[in-house]
Order: structure tokens, then sequence, then C-alpha cells
């Protein structure tokens, strides 16, 4: 067969050889050991939380290398393009804190790699299928649909593996003259990777998460160019990657299968390989069954989700991190002051079988992180948040200032912060008592504690009452007021001699802290009087006695 014939035959067209994209593209100058990762989506204006956690490996590993990240639309298959979507995907990641160095943007691109759109680089990809053709690696396919059905209903039958190879791969040696006849007639063809003759042999490929991967060579005369010649993925992914000097491919699980194939195209190129890195999907536990997050079924799959509910970026970020790297959590507890750029993050403590992702460890991390920040950033980002999502939220947070930052400030800083709140929609839910608008009875007096006595002991805490007492004056007058009552001053004493008491100094203040907030558990209740105010409380407390005598 004459190589050189049939690929001037094929791709007359085109006039670049790759000898000239090898120097417009040289190797990135960058310093030893950094690394260039990239993330190649489909512009489908749909991104979800696995997007987010990929694209959240790529860019730890560029940035903590001093490397480069940056952004291929993957946009071959036009039906799933959509517009806009380039700006949708990087506004959303910018919002989570991921941001690109190079590559497509919305208003167009930026690097010296480019073009940054697959469909867009159609010439190059034809310039490296005629070096194929030209060594003999790649041969044009005429099978209609119909004659790969029928093929794969032969092969059905006869129990033999699917696909396109070995003796089923009818054009495989077509000869020259063969091929122009078709072509004569305008017959449309793929063209396909000649794989190496099968001799049952393994491959091993060092996966930087996985460790050393041995698979069964591929046999596959895979598709490279499609009928419109525009390539597959396999194609493209192999030359953009060479072309855009990527150190590390970071991808899906998905993409395992298919890793014979890709070896074999940088072998047929003689190029070196990137080094591979493929995570694990993200799963959740649903019945005590692990499963992946499906989009039907799961709304936090959705990154809208968790604006929608005001998690804050960086919590996203801190718990998605904490799940791709095993030893985060750690670090974390070790350096809680560090910003999460300082981790170092890595390939070697990426998990391999399912990642799990659970939105309660989200709401603790976040809890955490809430807590580490003062009241005026929480008023900042809450009122933002309210603003944009809950405008009756937003109109009592901003009506009185002072007294938000005061109720957000309430057992905030100190050793000990209190990490009552998960997320700026909760938060809603958490402070509700601090508004009138908003107070609800959401549980009962201690249940030791009898109506009678809950009376004698709000009417005492009434009259005793001095807005000005500090927190240990208070707290005094209320052991006085429960011991009078037979409450032990002490929950030690209690507990000592449980029948010489009606309960302790925590069933009384309970009773006071379930009148003013509505609730058994809440922060101080002598802060939240000084928030709520003389006045305010009062009225809390008299209002429940009016309810208790009822
Ligand atoms: N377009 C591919 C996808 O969305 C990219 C895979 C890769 O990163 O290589 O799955």
């Amino acid at each position: 067969m004459d190589n050189k014939r049939l690929a001037e035959l094929l791709f007359g067209d085109i006039d670049k050889t790759c000898e000239y994209y090898e120097k417009l593209y040289p190797p990135r100058d960058l310093p030893e050991g950094a690394k260039v990762t990239r993330l190649g989506p489909s512009p489908t204006g749909f991104i979800h939380l696995g997007n987010l956690y990929g694209a959240l490996a790529d860019e730890r590993l560029a940035h903590t290398s001093g490397g480069v990240f940056y952004l291929r639309i993957e946009d071959t298959d036009q039906k799933r393009t959509v517009p806009g979507a380039v700006e949708m995907l990087t506004d959303t990641l910018s919002y989570f804190g991921v941001n690109f160095d190079e590559g497509a943007d919305k208003n167009g691109e930026t690097g010296a790699y480019g073009p940054y759109r697959q469909r867009e680089r159609a010439a190059i990809y034809q310039t490296f299928a005629k070096a194929l053709v030209e060594k003999g690696l790649a041969y044009p396919c005429f099978c209609t649909e119909e004659q790969l059905a029928q093929m794969r209903a032969e092969q059905e039958e006869k129990k033999e593996n699917f696909g396109y190879y070995g003796k089923w791969a009818k054009h495989r040696d077509f000869t020259i003259e063969q091929i122009e006849e078709e072509l004569k007639k305008g017959k449309s063809y793929v063209l396909r990777f000649r794989a190496p003759e099968p001799r049952g042999r393994y491959i091993e490929v060092e996966d930087a998460i996985r460790g050393t991967l041995r698979m069964p060579e591929n046999d596959m005369d895979v598709v490279l160019l499609k009928s419109d010649k525009i390539p597959t993925y396999h194609f493209a992914h192999v030359v953009d990657d060479h072309l855009m000097r990527t150190t590390h491919v970071v991808r899906g699980e998905e993409w395992l299968a298919t890793l014979p194939v890709h070896v074999q195209l940088f072998e047929a190129l003689c190029w070196e390989r990137p080094i591979y890195c493929h995570t694990a999907t993200l799963m959740k536990i649903d019945g005590g069954v692990k499963r992946k997050l499906s989009k039907r079924k799961d709304p936090e799959l959705s990154l809208e989700f968790y604006k929608a509910q005001g998690y804050t970026p960086t919590a996203v970020r801190e718990y998605l991190i904490g799940v791709l790297n095993s030893n985060f959590e750690q670090w974390r507890m070790e350096n809680a002051q560090l910003p999460l750029e300082e981790f170092a993050f890595s390939t070697e403590k990426m998990s391999v079988s399912g990642a799990l992702f659970d939105i309660e460890k989200l709401s603790d991390v976040s809890k955490n992180y809430i807590a580490s920040l003062d009241a005026q950033t929480v008023y900042d980002a809450i009122t933002a948040w309210a603003k944009e999502c809950d405008r009756e939220y937003y109109q009592l947070l901003t009506r009185d200032k002072d007294f938000s930052i005061s109720m957000i400030s309430i057992g905030r800083g100190g050793d000990k912060p209190r990490k009552d709140i998960s997320s700026w929609k909760q938060s809603k839910t958490f402070y509700s008592f601090f508004f009138d608008e908003l107070f609800t009875i959401e549980d009962h007096y201690p249940a030791n504690v009898s109506r009678e006595d809950c009376i004698s002991i709000l009417e005492g805490y009434l009259s005793s009452y001095n807005h000005k007492d500090t927190q240990s004056e208070w707290f005094e007058k209320i052991r006085a007021l429960g011991e009078k009552q037979g409450y032990a001053p002490k929950p030690q004493l209690y507990k000592k001699d449980p029948n010489a008491y009606k309960g302790h100094v925590g069933d009384v203040s309970g009773v006071i802290r379930a009148a003013i907030t509505g609730r058994l558990n809440s922060p101080d209740v002598w802060c939240i009087s000084q928030t709520l105010g003389e006045k305010r409380a009062g009225e809390r407390i008299k209002k429940a006695l009016e309810d208790l005598k009822r």
C-alpha cells in the first residue's frame, strides 16, 4: 500500500506538518516539578459536584507545584453544546475558588497553546491523523451503521467479543484502489486506528493515584476521526494533552477502560505519555448502600444547591479537599488558622475506591469554618446571601445592624467558639428566636419541672432581674432562685443525692431559656438577654407566664 498516496488522498487539504505544530507549541518553560493540568468539560451548561471535585484536584496539583491549570472545551459533540456554557462554567468554578491560568474563557481565550476549543483544532487533529495514515497506522473505514449492527449481531451469535478488530475489521486491508473507488462513489468514512497485532499481552501503566495498573492490550481499531473529520475523545485527548504539554491527566475512573487505547496512540505518535491520575467516582450512602450520586435523586449533586442553601464556597472547598486527600483532616486540626492553600495536596493520598460524599460531614466542616469567622464577616456574608435568596431574612437582618451583629457575636471568638451555623439558610432557623416575627415555641419546659414551679421560677426571675447584672451575678441569682424552690445549685449535688432535690440549676435555667428562646438548647441566656434588651427579654417572660397560667 502506498501510504503516502493514501494520506494525500484523504487529507489533501492539510498543508501543515507535525513538526510545525511541535514547534508552535514548545515544551513549557516551567520550574522543575511544576505540574500542568487541565479541565476538559463538554460545554453542556450543567456543572455538578463531580466536576468541581475533579477541578479542585487539578487546580491544587497545578497551583501547589508552581504549574499551570488550563481550561479546554471538549465540544466535539455539537449536539451537547449549549450557548453561554463556558461563562457559566468559569463563573461557577470561580465562585468556589477554582480559577484557571489559561485556556478558554467567556471572552475567547488566553494562552499560547490554543485554540482551547476542540472544534477550532480540527486542522491540528487532521495533521496528526494524516501522519498516522502515512505510517500505515490509520485507515478509512466505510462501514455503514447497518453493516456495523449486522457485524455485532454475528458476533453475538458466534459468542465472540464485540467491536471492530482483527478479522472483523472489514476495511483494514482495503487496497488503495478499493479505497479510491469508495471515495469516488462519495461514500463517507471514519478514520480508524490500526491496532497492533494482538499478542495477548498485558500492559502496565503507572497511575499516580492507583499505582501500577495491569491491563490487557487493546486490539480494537478505534475511530480517530468521525465522518465529519472531527476527532473522538481518544484521539483528541492524546493530541491535545501532548501539544498543550499537560503533565498530569486527572480524569474520572470511567476512562480506565480505554486507557490501553490511549497508551497505544501515544506510542504510535512516538510521544511521551502524561502521568495519569484516575479519580474515584463520588458516591453516597443511601439506605446503607453505596451508590453514585444521581442528577434525578440528589439535589446536592448540582452546584446551585450549595449557593441556594448558602454553604460558603470555602467550606465546600475545604470539605472536598478532605474527600480528595485522606490526610487533610488531620492537617486541618493541627493547622486551624492556615489557609487551605498551604496544605500539600498530593495524588498519593487520593482514594482509589469510591469517594464518599456526606452532606452531614460537609455541614460539620462548614460549622467549623464559620465558627472561625468574626461577626462582621458573618453578617456581611449572610446579608449578601439573604439579599438574593431570602428577602424576609434580609429585611430582618438589616433593620438593626447593631442588633444583628450582637446576635451573631454570641459565642463567637475565644478558644472554644460555638459551632451553631452550617449554612446561611440554616442560620435563619437558628437565629429565628431573635426576631419576634419568627419566634416560635419549639420545646416544652424541662420535663421534671412542674407547671407551678415554672411559674414561680419565672416570677422570681422577673422580680429579681437586673439588666446590669454581670453574667456571674445573673447566674448566682438563678442558683439562689432554684435552691429556694428545691433545685440543687450544682448538677453534681443533684447527681450525688437525687432524692434530696427536684432537679438542679440546669433545669431552672432551662425554664428561663425556654421562655426566652422557645428552646431547651440555645447559646448563653444571659448573652441572649443582653442582645434582646431588657424590654424584649422581659416581654418574653411575661408572655410565657401568661401562657402558663392560662
Ligand atoms: N470531556 C471529557 C469528560 O467530560 C474529559 C475527560 C478528561 O478529562 O480527559 O469526561
